[in-house]
């Protein structure tokens, strides 16, 4: 693992539904994502994070993939499992960077999508001009006249906002001495980490943050949010209600050639007697998959991106050809919505593979495996793939494409 200065530990593992939803509201949908999905890019897309590593609840993988879905994977960490309070989960996830070691630590809550970057920058900066300092804390000055109302009906008072602020997140710590704050620590109601590193006697200091780094708790704070997104990146936004659904089908055959490795859905086939004939590595399922994209996205077929007369192409791994049309895809402000895909032939067995298949096609794509189907038939030893003298494929991509794709590429 090469060295990483700083990661991004994510907190996501609150399983609060305050919106009478089904989903925590790290998973509910925003801008055709999940809010976790805005969470992560922001970070993964900032060039001083080196590493994001998220805390979930159990039993939410499928959420986690979902919130995946379409990001770049360089940086990413993986996940751990959280615990029954914020403070543990955090504890946790700072436990579980202890080979990596990184220099500094930022933690963020997974229910705030727009962090700031300036912000990030500089509460990175901070730690690191700062040799004293062990962490900074995102916050805002409070503006508005803030009153306490007393008990027992006997009215309220006005409290002086001098000095007040409101702490958000991302909090930033040198790695060391906020993990060892975690573990001493034996209250375990601290609702944020600077509080922890207080009572840790840590140095810390406050970063003025953005107004727009919001949380979302409530519905209107997703309408917030949704606006939000709508002024900045109006295709991201109208990814729930406009654009469309785009639908797109491919076929290919291969016949069997001796003396090659079988590649199956970017899956080499252990112990296949005979490969696929072909200029690239013949991965014909492969194949009916770059064409059902290239379908839906109107560009044609494989054929006319990557000819076979080119011989930069020769035994080239058809993996290349699929990457390529889902870059396409996404230029073009668009995602991968499922794919169907059927593989036809008597031998070999699909079955045994299926699975390692299906993991293949989903990381090429970038998709959640539950987008991924694999079927498989043989043709009742009728006509050639009966005969065994080759393997046919057939596939169907869901996609969506916003309204103004190919018009700004
Ligand atoms: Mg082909």
């Amino acid at each position: 693992m090469p060295d990483l200065r700083t990661v991004v530990l994510i907190v996501a593992a609150g399983q609060g539904k305050r919106f009478g939803s089904d989903l925590p509201k790290q998973y509910c949908p925003l801008a055709g994502a999940t809010v976790l999905h805005h969470t992560v890019r922001a970070f993964v897309e900032h060039p001083e994070i080196d590493g994001v590593k998220l805390v979930i609840a159990e039993g939410y993988d499928e959420e986690v993939e979902a919130s995946l879905t379409g990001l770049p994977r360089e940086k990413f960490l993986g996940t751990i499992t959280g615990g029954e309070t914020r403070q543990v989960s955090v504890r946790r996830g700072l436990e579980s960077l202890s080979s990596l070691a990184p220099e500094l630590v930022l933690i963020h809550d997974g229910a705030r999508p727009f962090p700031s970057s300036e912000t990030t920058s500089a509460i990175i900066g901070a730690l690191l001009d700062n040799i004293e300092l062990d962490g900074a804390c995102a916050a805002l000055p409070v503006h508005d006249t803030l009153r306490r109302v007393l008990p027992d009906q006997r009215g309220m008072e006005t409290v002086s906002r001098e000095g007040l602020w409101r702490a958000q997140t991302p909090q930033g710590f040198r790695y060391r001495p906020i993990l060892a704050a975690h573990q001493m620590v034996s209250r375990t109601d601290y609702t944020d980490d600077v509080a922890v590193a207080e009572a840790a006697r840590l140095k810390t200091r406050l970063i003025e943050d953005k107004p727009t780094n919001i949380k979302i708790t409530t519905p209107e704070d997703l309408k917030i949010a949704q606006s939000f997104l709508a002024s900045t990146s109006p295709a991201a936004a109208a990814q729930p209600t406009g654009g469309a659904t785009r639908v797109g089908m491919g076929y290919d055959v291969h016949r069997f050639e001796a003396g090659r490795p079988l590649f199956l859905c970017g899956f080499e086939v252990p112990g296949a007697p005979r490969g696929l004939k072909g200029h690239s590595d013949a991965d014909v399922a492969l194949h009916a998959l770059t064409d059902a994209i290239l379908g839906a996205i109107g560009e044609g077929d494989i054929g006319q991106h990557f000819p076979p007369s080119d011989d930069q192409w020769k035994d080239a791994p058809s993996s290349l050809f699929l990457e390529a049309a889902r870059k396409r895809v996404t230029e073009l402000g668009g995602r991968i919505l499922n794919i169907d895909l059927t593989i036809i032939c008597e031998t070999p067995k699909i079955g045994p593979h299926r699975d390692a298949m299906r993991k293949r096609v989903a990381e090429l794509l970038e998709v959640s495996e539950g987008g991924i189907n694999i079927k498989a038939t043989t043709t009742e030893g009728l006509g050639f793939t009966g005969r065994e003298e080759g393997i046919a494929a057939q596939a169907v991509a869901t996609l969506w494409l916003p309204d103004d794709a190919g018009e700004s590429t």
